[in-house]
């Protein structure tokens, strides 16, 4: 069987080795039943890396990462390694495989399965069925913008400064991944700044309404102050497709989106680099949730968040919508029967562990493929 890409894996610290080993279930399912298997590799990230190496990510795993077509990646962290020096520090592995990887853009789903509705903050009938997604930019914004710091001013007083800035490119880049984005969704974009008070928030609604009339008028554009999406996010959540925001507005509403949907164990991100020649995108998956120290070790974990993080590696790095969905949907199936891990319980539900919801899914799959 030829594979059909590399795909590298980095279990990380913590709970990450658990819910990657029901990834690994499904790789061998996928390769079994449906003929699709991967280039599979495997290194260490983090804590786990610091232990071997010295370092939370060696450049051999680095040089990996940027040779595989997509990474999936579990968790970093845990306070063994709380009190090393900055540059020893497991989440100083995420950031330089972000950074040199040069993602520009994190996709953040906000999906409600309608099992679990009822686990959201809001009124179930307003989140059944909910299907977002935020695209938030990652790498510019008042995060990086120069000038940045604190000064003195005298009179024991003090000045701090960031800088929100964008140029063209930067905007031009993460709308299209957004447009492109739509258009395997509803074909809806609502691109989120505020035009109303910052220049940066005017270029941004320039540029977007630019190449949207240049190159994607085939879908639905809108506009929306930043403020007021927060507010719709949680009055009317099911307006929305895809959003397109920046990295500051874009860190709080995926959050806000994210809770609308209950748990942090159900929580799925990609982010995405720009193509290379042979259109080629870096692409890292991973789940929005950490390490979980206090539960890593008892086969305890809730594997959703990473099979979800793989299932959208299928979709955006293999253009694989058939297992996407496939996966997608015994997820809908195994919450649907009554299967939960303890961070999803609920009154009358099975509590199961990690590898029971793994093989539950797998049993899931082999009925949907009949
Ligand atoms: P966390 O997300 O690890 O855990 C928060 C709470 O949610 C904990 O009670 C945990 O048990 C629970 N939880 C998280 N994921 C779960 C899952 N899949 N199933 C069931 N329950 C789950 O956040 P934290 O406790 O603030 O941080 C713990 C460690 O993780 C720290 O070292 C932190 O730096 C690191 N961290 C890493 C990442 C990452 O790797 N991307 C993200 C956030 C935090």
């Amino acid at each position: 069987m030829t594979a059909i890409g590399k795909i590298l894996l980095l279990p990380g610290d913590g709970i990450g080795p658990e819910v990657m080993a029901e990834v690994r279930r499904l790789l061998h399912w996928l390769e079994t039943r449906r003929g699709v298997a991967f280039t599979l590799e495997e290194g260490l990230i983090g804590g786990a890396s610091y232990e071997a190496h010295g370092t939370p990510l060696s450049n051999d795993t680095m040089a990996a990462a940027m040779a595989a077509d997509a990474v999936l990646l579990g968790a970093v962290g845990g306070p063994k390694w709380d009190t090393l020096p900055f540059d020893k520090k497991p989440e100083r592995g995420l950031l330089r495989i972000r950074k040199e990887m040069g993602l520009f853009a994190n996709l953040r789903p906000a999906l409600v399965f309608d099992a679990l509705a009822e686990a959201s903050s809001l009124k179930p009938e307003l989140v059944e069925g909910l299907d977002i997604l935020i695209v938030r930019e990652l790498t510019g914004g008042i995060y990086f913008g120069e000038p940045k710091g604190i000064e003195d001013i005298g009179n024991g007083a003090r000045r701090g400064v960031n800088t929100q800035v964008y140029t063209t490119e930067e905007i031009h880049r993460v709308a299209r991944v957004a447009f492109e984005l739509s258009r395997k969704r509803e074909k809806r974009v609502c691109s989120v700044e505020k035009s109303n008070v910052m220049e940066s928030g005017l270029l941004w609604r320039e540029e977007v309404t630019t190449l949207h009339a240049a190159e994607y008028s085939d879908v639905e554009l809108s506009h929306m102050y930043a403020d007021n999406c927060a507010m719709q996010l949680v009055r009317q959540p099911k307006q929305f497709d895809v959003i397109v925001t920046d990295n500051l507005f874009g860190d709080m509403l995926s959050d806000e989106a994210a809770m609308l949907t209950g748990s942090l164990g159900m929580l799925p991100s990609a982010s995405i680099g720009a193509e290379d020649a042979a259109g080629r995108r870096s692409a890292l998956y991973e789940p929005v949730h950490g390490s979980a120290p206090d539960i890593a070790g008892k086969d305890l974990a809730n594997p959703l968040a990473t099979i979800l993080s793989f299932a959208m590696l299928l979709r955006y790095s293999f253009d694989r919508e058939k297992e996407a969905g496939l996966i997608e949907e015994a997820v809908r199936r195994v919450l649907g029967g009554g299967l939960r891990t303890a961070d999803i319980m609920q009154p009358g539900k099975a509590k199961v562990s990690t590898s029971v919801m793994g093989e539950a899914l797998v049993r899931e799959l082999d009925k949907l493929e009949g």
